[in-house]
């Protein structure tokens, strides 16, 4: 990839994969394509997928004998590679739900199954294990990465849009499950993404601007953030999120990149952002964010070396925002407990 300055190895920006879109129109491809044992297939669960961990043959396994809690706050910081999906052929996948077709890659199709019911389809073998896209993201390579996030995008929006919106009837998926179709009117509806703002503001002393929300503990704390409104610019989101939620007035806005957040269905779009000077000082808004705070480098490294101060988990764009600032990875994090 060329040097464009912006965040390159966003956890959830990966893969690159071939989505084949051309062939999501041509049913009687998709047809054969599932007929096909070649075919790898990702059963999603209620937004879970089965993972496992990568043996490595030069070391002790990355992940073994490891409690499901304990696995899922590990699995949060593990290097990218170390975890991978479960993935299985057709035959082996014979459960009602929808079908989606993620990618062709190497001639090698591979598909999504998007189970819901109560019940986890079956138990998960070997000391595999039933994981979110957030406890396992940064875990996965390149390639499942890029994978589980398209197939929990699209898990979100089938289940979260059942029925037409123009006339409320049930909808039925089509497209190799990338729209869905009114029956009653003939509508076609594709999935969406909501684009937010994530934005570290910086003074002139190369200070720091980080936020807590009200809900999280002492210690915890994050760029601030804010979904762009209806009628609205990235860029004077980003100005009117950190005058609501902080109190201060910002410039200077630098884009720095963007990954999915498919919790159910956003897009981040990453800043830094200088304070104006003469702004009126930092304060949070007592609502949602109830401590913002100014950090050195030094106070942020002695704080995270401490664990004092706890910063998002390498999935976030909050964190490498923070890390680019600062210049360096960062110890502990949120999911550390
Ligand atoms: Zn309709």
């Amino acid at each position: 990839m060329p040097d464009t300055g912006l965040l390159v190895t966003l956890a959830l920006a990966r893969g690159g994969l071939d989505r084949a879109a051309e062939r999501r129109s041509d049913e009687v491809w998709f047809d054969t394509a599932w007929s096909d044992p070649a075919t790898r297939v990702l059963v999603v669960h209620r937004g879970k997928a089965r993972v496992r961990g990568v043996e490595q043959s030069a070391r002790e396994p990355v992940i073994s004998d490891l409690s499901y809690d304990g696995a899922s706050r590990r699995w949060a910081e593990a290097e990218s590679g170390s975890v991978e999906l479960v993935l299985v052929g057709p035959q082996q996948a014979a459960y009602d739900g929808v079908r989606v077709l993620l990618a062709v890659e190497n001639g090698i199709t591979y598909v999504a199954l998007l189970v819901e019911g109560a019940r986890e389809p079956w138990d998960a073998p070997d000391g595999a294990t039933w994981e979110g896209l957030r406890e396992v993201g940064a875990a996965l390579g390149d390639r499942d990465a890029g994978l589980f996030v398209v197939a929990t995008a699209l898990a979100n929006w089938h289940t979260g849009h059942p029925r037409c919106p123009r006339c409320g009837v049930a909808t039925v998926a089509a497209q190799a499950g990338w729209s869905r179709t009114c029956p009653a009117d003939a509508s076609q509806h594709f999935p969406r993404s909501d684009p937010a703002v994530i934005v570290l503001v910086l003074d002139d002393d190369d200070r720091a601007l980080l936020g807590r929300r009200a809900e999280w503990p002492d210690g915890f704390f994050s760029t601030l953030a804010g979904f762009v409104e209806a009628g609205e610019s990235a860029e004077i989101t980003v100005i009117r999120e950190v005058a609501e939620e902080a109190g201060v007035d910002v410039d200077r806005l630098d884009y720095l990149g963007s990954q999915p957040w498919p919790f159910p269905a956003s897009l981040m779009l990453g800043y830094h952002a200088r304070l104006v000077p003469g702004s009126p000082p930092a304060r949070p808004d007592g609502e949602e964010i109830t401590e913002v705070r100014w950090f050195t480098r030094e106070e942020m490294r002695a704080g995270c070396e401490a664990g004092s101060v706890r910063i998002p988990p390498s999935i976030s764009i909050a964190r490498r925002l923070i890390e680019r600032w600062y210049g360096a990875p960062l110890p502990g994090s949120w999911a550390r407990p």
